[in-house]
């Protein structure tokens, strides 16, 4: 099976919608037009001026799949990884983008203060609210069967079928191409 690169984006795209993954990975893309993802740039860019930003991690996994993240925002004297989302509507993804990342540093051996493991943060500026995230042995194991499953579905031929129209399936950038 191919090695391609695997970013956190399309980690997290795979476990809310994997035809959207699929789409995105094809070169399909046309997220840029959508107001929603301009309102996350510039809230991520507004938000927190003042602290380190961006933050460009590579690791290969268990398997030898080359990874990658770009992490929003890292405070590394206080250990902490943060992401930036507009909304909560796929806090479970966000929550495995996060911890995604979090392996990303575990697997270089970066550890935060006094050799404790990093932690990550999610922020919803706009709610004004942050959630804390970990990284457990158990949800590593979750992680490399995750990883296991989007690049079975990146190497495939053809995407798979829309999900049932959710919520979310509004605010995508695929929603004429899946139900126009
Ligand atoms: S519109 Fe819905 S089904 Fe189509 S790619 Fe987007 S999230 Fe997936």
């Amino acid at each position: 099976m191919s090695s391609s690169l695997i970013g956190g984006m399309i980690f997290s795209y795979f476990l809310i919608c994997p035809r959207k993954a699929w789409l995105v990975r094809q070169g399909i893309w046309m997220e840029q037009e959508s107001e929603d993802v301009a309102l996350g740039r510039l809230l991520d860019e507004t938000s927190y001026s003042r602290s380190e930003k961006h933050l460009d991690l590579y690791a290969t996994a268990p398997d030898g799949t080359p990874l990658t993240g770009r992490i929003d925002r890292a405070v590394l004297k206080e250990g902490v990884l943060h992401e930036t989302k507009k909304g909560r509507s796929c806090s479970d993804a966000h929550q495995w983008q996060v911890r995604f990342y979090l392996w990303l540093l575990k697997l270089n051996g970066v550890s935060g203060p006094g050799g404790t493991p990093f932690r990550g943060q999610i922020d919803y500026p706009a709610l004004r609210r942050s959630e804390p995230v970990d990284l457990m042995d158990a949800q590593e194991q979750e992680l490399i069967r995750q990883l296991e499953g989007l690049t079975a579905l990146l190497a495939a031929d053809h995407p798979p079928p829309r999900i049932e129209k959710r919520s979310f399936c509004k605010k995508c950038a695929f929603e004429e191409l899946c139900y126009g």
